[in-house]
């Protein structure tokens, strides 16, 4: 060590990283090499990108190039590229200090997944560190495209610490990172090794990569051939490359569009959801390029986020090579690429739905979830509606999906509204006591599961002429135009002049009963197995959309609420009988509060459920007497 050499730690976050790749990671090491050369492919673009803007560089001629050269005997490999280099500030601040964004998600990650890292470490970049899963030592000399700054050195073992020192000798421009191989990494230093690597990970990489003397990329820019001369093998290679994925994509959009504005695009559509991607927002984008040349990685306005799923490149001939990231926004020619490319996605999506539904709905349960959160963006709300699916009363089971557009092929004479109900799952929802009048008249409710549906189904409003109205607050009246499918049903015996009569004063009794509590207690005819509901007020809110706004919302008080009762209930009728014997039995209010708290446990409002156990067990303890002396057994 010289007296300039100075020491310096990782920072905690790094560490942690450093300490899972270095000893718990013995598969997948390989893509070391491809964090690597993808590091150099970066330095290379950013050089490039220098170049284009007219900036001042040292070595100006130098090409640009990735070169690996080894010595399997010595356990020696170096990466070399002629790209924008580090200052000696920089290697501090970029190796060392800032994690990138989704190292805390990787190290959580592998966390939660202990035994099988190597399966997700393939899809995260997880940078320069993951060279110390097959180094002992590395050292770094770099030179940057400043004329007047010297080149400097790094080492590190990888466990704490590592050394930095500037250099007096002369380097050409860029980074060479010296790796010495652990003893049961000198696969690494193999040529045939590093060459199988090197076409599978970075065969798309757009400059030359050298081994030794050999060129081993293809370096092609894919997206600007013809269509018929691309295989699928092709497609599929790229999309891994620039996905990271292991498994070919689901779709492959490939356009050219040559007036009024000139691009291509070549886009993919995964097979599986990234969920674990969904908090890395940094994760998502276009590579946007100019004449070929790489502008933006992951570009992120080139795509609105419920599109972020979509991974893939887009290039233009009609921008300028030197444009600046920060003006992208406000160039015309950009929006409107930007515009095309969500309305050939939006295109694609239409033909798949139509061509291949089965295949659409796969797509839909990988993505829906994110292309849901479309409903904000009105400049393709046409289409979007008729994209969207919901499971339904009419589906046979939970996997099966409708559209819009077949949910109104199939209205009722006179149905007027597209009826909609939520709740956690299809069999909670099914033995919903609002579902029965929905029913009895042979309509078709869509069922909102996911608990962003209800925003969706609010936000978008209509479709077509039909407004979209909530089961629990539908107006039953209103309904009274379209006919019974089963009218055995509604052959119960009417009460007589004076039983109804009584029935409304009990209504009325179990209104002062429940009081404050509810807005008004009404007879229903929406009910047909069920003693009784809740139903929201027309404009009011469901009980499940309710729920997430208290959540998140402090100030959200409780909804009043209308509890319906069914006159054709026996244990409504029997409650008329004990009504007109004696108005004041506290049997009335037993069974009042607990009809109540049931149907607010069955919508997820109830708050406390004490008191409900308690009257539920003290009720059947009475039942229990009865039973026995009915049952003669005592
Ligand atoms: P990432 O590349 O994803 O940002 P890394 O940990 O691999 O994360 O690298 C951290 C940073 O170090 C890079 O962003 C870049 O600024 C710098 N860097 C790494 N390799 C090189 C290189 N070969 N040339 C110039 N800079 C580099």
């Amino acid at each position: 060590m010289t007296d300039s050499t100075k020491k310096y730690e990782f920072k905690a976050e790094i560490k942690k990283l450093l300490d899972i790749l270095v000893h718990s990671l013995y598969t997948s090491r390989e893509i070391f090499l491809r964090e690597l050369i993808s590091n150099a492919s970066d330095a290379l673009d950013k050089l490039r990108f220098e170049s284009n803007r007219g900036t001042e560089m040292f070595d100006k001629d130098l090409a640009l190039e990735i070169k690996i050269e080894f010595d399997e005997k010595k356990k020696f490999l170096t990466i070399t590229d002629t790209g924008i280099g580090m200052t000696h500030d920089e290697l501090i601040t970029n190796i060392g200090t800032i994690a990138k964004s989704g190292t805390e998600e990787f190290v959580r990650l592998i966390a939660e997944t202990k035994a099988d890292a190597s399966n997700i470490i393939g899809k995260f970049g997880v940078g320069f560190y993951s060279v110390f899963m097959v180094a002992h030592e590395v050292i770094i000399k770099t030179k940057s495209f400043r004329n007047d700054e010297k080149a400097v050195e790094w080492k590190s073992d990888g466990l704490g610490e590592y050394e930095i020192i500037e250099l007096d000798e002369k380097l050409p421009r860029g980074t060479k990172v010296e790796i010495y191989l652990k003893d049961d990494a000198v696969e690494f230093a193999e040529k045939w090794r590093l060459e199988s690597i090197i076409k599978k990970h970075s065969n798309f990489i757009s400059y030359p990569i050298f081994l030794e003397k050999d060129k081993i990329n293809t370096v092609s820019a894919l997206w600007r051939e013809p269509k018929s001369s691309i295989t699928k093998e092709q497609y599929d290679e790229f999309y891994k490359f620039l996905s990271y994925d292991s498994e070919a994509p689901m779709d492959v959009i490939h356009k050219s569009v040559d007036a009024p504005i000139q691009f291509n695009v070549l886009l993919f559509i995964p097979k599986k959801s990234n969920d674990f991607f969904w908090q890395d927002r940094e994760n998502y984008g276009l590579d946007l390029y100019v004449r070929r040349v790489l502008i933006q990685h992951k570009n992120k306005e080139l795509l609105p986020e419920y599109l972020s799923f979509v991974k893939g490149v887009v290039d233009s001939e009609d921008l300028p090579l030197n444009i600046s990231r920060e003006t992208l926004q406000e160039n015309v020619v950009f929006t409107k690429i930007a515009s095309s490319v969500s309305s050939t996605i939006f295109n694609y999506l239409a033909d798949k739905a139509k061509s291949d539904p089965a295949s659409y709905n796969d797509f839909w349960k990988e993505h829906g979830k994110i292309f849901k959160l479309g409903y904000s963006d009105f400049s393709n709300h046409d289409k979007y509606l008729e994209l969207i699916r919901f499971n339904s009363s009419f589906c046979k089971d939970k996997d099966e999906l409708t559209s819009l557009a077949d949910y109104a092929s199939r209205m009722k004479e006179g149905q007027k509204e597209i009826y909609f109900i939520t709740g956690t799952n299809r069999e909670a929802i099914k033995s919903d006591p609002h579902m029965e009048i929905f029913k009895n008249k042979g309509l078709e409710v869509l069922y909102l599961i996911d608990p962003i549906d209800e925003f969706v189904v609010q936000s978008i409003h209509k479709y077509k002429d039909y407004d979209f109205k909530s089961a629990e607050s539908v107006d039953s009246k209103k309904m009274s135009d379209i006919k019974n499918v089963d009218e055995k049903k509604n052959e119960i015996e009417e009460l007589s002049k004076d039983d109804e009569k009584q029935f409304f004063s009990l209504l009325s009794k179990m209104e002062s009963i429940l009081s404050d509590r509810v807005e008004d207690v009404v007879k229903s005819d929406r009910l047909v197995d069920s003693a009784s509901c809740i139903v929201s007020k027309d404009e009011g809110l469901s009980a499940a959309m309710q729920k997430i706004l208290r959540m998140t919302n402090k100030e959200m008080g409780q909804q009043k609420k209308i509890f319906e009762v069914n006159p054709n209930h026996k244990l409504v009728r029997n409650l008329i009988k004990v009504f007109k014997a004696d108005s004041n039995d506290d049997f009335i209010v037993n069974v009042t509060e607990q009809l109540f708290e049931s149907a607010l446990l069955q919508e997820g409002s109830l708050d406390d459920p004490h008191t409900l156990i308690q009257r539920l067990n003290k009720s059947l303890e009475q039942s229990s007497d009865w039973y026995v002396e009915v049952k003669k057994i005592n």
